[in-house]
């Protein structure tokens, strides 16, 4: 049951999320206009609106113009869901598991709002930065907060380094503010040892992505939020993993 009720609020919270990210960017309201199909400007009714399952049942296509939806829609709410369902799988009924859903939620946000327009959103990092100190405190106390608040100003410092560095190297702004940002939420996640780690395979993940634009598309420039939030994710997921790893390698 509790699989089925995590899926639907994922699938729900996912179709918000994506517009969030498509809209705050451009600073339009999330709430008018009302959803509508951006080719014919047709309102969608409440059973169009139904993540997943108005886009199955309409075969992918609007009911007044009959032209194709954006896979992207399903997809995020798919994506969504499935995160949702894995926190739990995973973590069964603990903080991690809270934890694990507010990393998703921000990943899929930032995946709409990186990619689209290069942003990556103020209120989303507030909210999720609020609710993960909120969580340490369950978990232990005021010292727990001190230790996140910390680690967070750690990364947030090694990142404005990086930043400085790369400003130099490339002559140009080489990372932007919602990466430094987000450098600090992934400082409070985890601590600044697992936060470090962090950074370094973000690099890996982004590099297959950065050889294909650069190469197919001559753009060079490339959102970095996306993996970033991957790489919070992925090592938050195997978090004893690495700690074990670091542990015989080095400490
Ligand atoms: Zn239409």
């Amino acid at each position: 049951m509790i699989y089925i009720y995590l899926f639907i609020t994922g699938i729900i919270l996912g179709s918000f999320y994506n517009v969030v990210g498509l809209r705050r960017p451009l600073n339009e309201s999330i709430i008018k206009p009302r959803s509508h199909c951006p080719k014919c400007n047709h309102v969608l009714s409440w059973y169009e609106l139904i993540p997943l399952v108005s886009y199955f049942i309409q075969k992918g296509k609007c009911r007044n113009c009959h032209k194709k939806i954006s896979k992207e829609y399903p997809l995020i709410e798919l994506l969504t869901g499935l995160l949702f369902v894995l926190s739990y799988l995973i973590f069964g009924f603990s903080y991690n598991t809270l934890l694990m859903l507010i990393i998703s939620s921000l990943l899929v946000i930032i995946f709409v709002s990186d990619f689209k327009y290069y942003v990556i959103l103020d209120g989303p990092l507030v909210i999720s930065g609020f609710l993960i100190l909120l969580i340490k405190y369950l978990e232990g106390g005021l010292n727990q907060i001190f230790v996140a608040i910390l680690s967070g100003l750690f990364l947030f410092i090694v990142m404005i380094l990086i930043k400085m560095v790369g400003n130099k190297i490339f002559k140009r702004e080489s990372l932007g503010g919602g990466d430094i940002k987000l450098a600090f939420i992934i400082g409070i996640v985890l601590n600044y040892k697992l936060g470090l780690i962090t950074l370094i395979l973000s690099s890996f993940f982004a590099l297959p992505y950065a050889l294909i634009i650069l190469y197919k598309k001559n753009i060079d420039e490339m959102p970095l939020g996306p993996f970033l939030v991957s790489s919070l994710l992925f090592v938050f997921i195997f978090s004893d993993v690495i700690n074990n790893i670091l542990e015989v390698f080095f400490f």
